[in-house]
């Protein structure tokens, strides 16, 4: 499953795939050349199964 980054440059924020192996390493971002570190601790995997169902109880009133 690639990794997918935002690059941290205000004027780019370009979105960029990465692939799991390369985590904790550092990678240019193919917009702008801006380097930056893919974060070692993947993030907390939700089960696919059970989607976060959002209680829409806002009523426009
Ligand atoms: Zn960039």
């Amino acid at each position: 499953m690639p990794v997918t980054l935002i690059c941290p440059r205000l004027t780019c924020r370009a979105l960029l795939c990465v692939p799991e192996k390369v985590r904790g390493k550092r990678v240019r971002c193919t917009k702008c050349g801006t380097t930056l570190i893919v974060p070692e601790v993947p993030l907390p995997e939700r089960p696919q199964a059970t989607p976060a169902e959002e209680d829409t109880s806002r009523q426009p009133s």
